[in-house]
């Protein structure tokens, strides 16, 4: 007999939950491979960083996810909620240690092996934003990682205990999306009737379902396509292909087509990224009383590269800089200068030259 759906879905939920745990301890360039750093609004992203403010990076990053959702479900249906949701792995894992336990009543070994799964999911969320060294040193000592540590935790153990699987057919806004994505031939779990004469009316597909429903009667919108019926109905039969089989078409012009556009917005989007310009600078006059005809100005500065960036500032016309006119930029970092100006002539306006190795930008602002 051939490893069935389970065993591959074991495997990819495996899979997905190592990559999950590991990527914020993969470090490029020092910093987490993705993490998102609350304090300074900035996302490290793969060995990059997109500040907060970068709005048009962040919502092309999200028109890039819809995209790939709808390319997703249209083509091959649930196949994310059966195959790789975090709600479906974390419960099929729970279900699968709980099983080892059979001499413990009802769900009590699901929700004691749901514990410290819910523990290890809170943790992992706050890697996300925290670097995990981080994070373990200031578990139980820091009262904020602390106390999203315990929230997240109750949270996520109240929901996957006593919501369970009935999240993903009331609540889950994916879920109810999905519907309307579907066509004719989308990859979903059927029960083919013209054969019903070998169904041996054994309902092991029934009982297998954690959807709980039964796909003799036709296809549900409350299959997550996680193929358990398959398997059971395939062990019973012992033939393949069973009773209940996954039927759609994957090869057709509508992947190529959705392919095609998503490639299309994957590399915009990575153009886009790489493009930015190395350093941003925003200057801005503080609005605080002037004496002696000295203005202060913040200099904002926004190093996007991997590398130091030394700047010098200097000023065209009839003022000067009061103090130093140096400033060091770490590697993908943010930077606050005050610069204090004297007008040595007239003029109603200073502009501001930074230059450093190859870059030179230039910025205007009001003087009173
Ligand atoms: S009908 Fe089959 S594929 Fe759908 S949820 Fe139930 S067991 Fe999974
Ligand atoms: S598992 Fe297969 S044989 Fe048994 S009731 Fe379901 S469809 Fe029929």
């Amino acid at each position: 007999m051939t490893m069935g759906f389970r065993g591959y879905r074991r495997a990819a939920a495996l899979l997905q939950a190592l990559i999950i745990i590991a990527v914020p301890f993969i470090k490029i360039r020092g910093e987490s491979a993705l993490r998102f750093d609350v304090v300074n609004l900035k996302l490290h992203f793969f060995g990059s960083v997109i500040w907060i403010k970068e709005l048009y990076l962040v919502l092309a990053a999200v028109i890039f996810i819809i995209l790939i959702l709808i390319a997703v479900t249209t083509i091959l249906g649930r196949i994310w909620c059966g195959w790789t949701c975090p709600q479906t792995v974390l419960l099929d894992i729970s279900d699968d240690i709980a099983s080892v336990f059979p001499v413990l009543p009802g769900n009590i070994a699901r929700h004691i092996v749901l514990i410290p799964l819910s523990a290890l999911v809170s943790l992992t969320l706050i890697w996300y934003f925290v670097p995990p060294a981080d994070t373990m040193s200031s578990l139980f000592r820091s009262r904020i990682i602390t106390g999203f540590f315990i929230v997240q935790w109750g949270v996520i153990y109240a929901e996957l205990t006593y919501l369970g699987r009935t999240f993903c057919t009331t609540i889950c806004p994916y879920s109810m999306l999905q519907n309307g994505l579907f066509d004719s031939e989308t990859l979903v779990i059927s029960y083919d009737h013209s054969r019903s004469d070998e169904c041996m009316g054994c309902d092991k597909c029934v009982r297998v379902c954690p959807a709980g429903i039964d796909i003799k009667d036709g296809t549900n919108r409350k299959c997550i396509a996680c193929a358990e019926c398959v398997d059971a109905c395939r062990s019973m039969t012992g033939r393949i292909p069973s009773l209940i089989e996954y039927s759609g078409k994957i090869k057709r012009k509508k992947t190529a087509l959705f392919a095609s556009i998503t490639l299309i917005a994957a590399l915009a989007l990575t153009s886009v990224i790489l493009m930015r310009p190395p350093l941003d600078i925003v200057v801005s006059r503080d609005n605080i009383s002037t004496v002696d005809r000295t203005n202060i100005y913040s200099a904002v500065m926004h190093n996007n590269t991997k590398d130091i960036i030394d700047l010098s500032v200097r000023l065209k016309g009839n003022f000067r800089i009061l103090g130093n006119s140096m400033v060091r930029l770490e590697p993908f970092s943010m930077s606050t200068k005050k610069i204090a100006v004297k007008a040595t002539g007239p003029g109603d306006s200073v502009h501001f030259i930074f230059e450093a190795d190859g870059i030179v930008l230039e910025r205007k602002a009001g003087f009173l």
